[in-house]
């Protein structure tokens, strides 16, 4: 019975170590998960940053174009002999220099979008940065942590086999399903003739025989495996 008694305590242990490192490793992973959100919206923005700039280009281009044009048309100017033909070409430089306006807006345009977008991605990659930063001082300490306490839990697996190794196989494996059921309390302290692990009265009969006899006995109720206080 103490070897049984031994056995559930180790295995409480262990079954909170085991809790704790989950709870040492969902940390973890929610600091990978949010790296990878922020870390997605980096890599979106990048994007379309690179989109507008390759736009924002086309029009330097398209601009620089025109402007080419116009000066081309002006400096025509001089050589023209009517006074039609240079209305005429007045006309041309005029709307090719509305049209130039036009692309300089569009230009501007462009690269007030890509400034907003900027800022959105500095802000992001500070978030990133702050994330990893916070991850890796964290992590370190979990990372610790989890070996801690898996040298504990080692610890703990090898007292529990050695516990384990001298009781008999049967009694082990009902042990083992009841700790499993009954949510980590597979034995039960009888007391004032009841069972403490569901609150049941015990028939008096097998109370009674619990306080003299050494014999493995269980719970009518809950099933678990009984035990009484000895006395000092
Ligand atoms: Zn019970």
């Amino acid at each position: 019975m103490n070897l049984l008694k031994d056995l559930q305590e180790i295995d409480q242990e262990i079954s909170a170590i085991e809790a704790t490192r989950q709870g040492y490793q969902a940390e973890l992973d929610s600091f990978q998960a949010d790296a990878a959100k922020v870390q997605e919206m980096v890599d979106q923005l990048n994007e379309e940053v690179a989109q507008l700039k390759q736009e924002e280009g086309q029009l330097q281009q398209e601009l620089q174009k025109q402007r080419d044009n116009v000066a081309k048309v002006e400096a025509r100017l001089p050589e023209i002999q009517t006074q039609k033909e240079y209305v005429a070409v007045l006309k041309e430089i005029d709307m090719a220099k509305k049209a130039n306006k036009d692309l300089e807006e569009q230009l501007q345009g462009k690269q007030q979008e890509i400034s907003v977008l900027v800022d959105d991605l500095k802000e992001k990659q500070d978030e990133l940065g702050a994330i990893k930063e916070k991850s890796e001082a964290r992590g370190a300490e979990l990372g610790s942590l989890l070996d801690e306490s898996e040298a504990v839990l080692l610890k703990r697996t090898q007292a529990r086999e050695s516990v384990a190794a001298e009781l008999p196989t049967g009694l082990l494996r009902k042990y083992h399903n009841l700790f499993k059921r009954r949510g980590g309390l597979a034995l039960a302290l009888a007391h004032n003739g009841a069972c403490t692990g569901c609150n049941m009265q015990l028939p008096p009969q097998q109370y009674n025989q619990l306080l003299q006899v050494t014999e493995i006995q269980t719970c009518p109720h809950c099933n678990r495996i009984l035990y009484v206080e000895q006395s000092a």
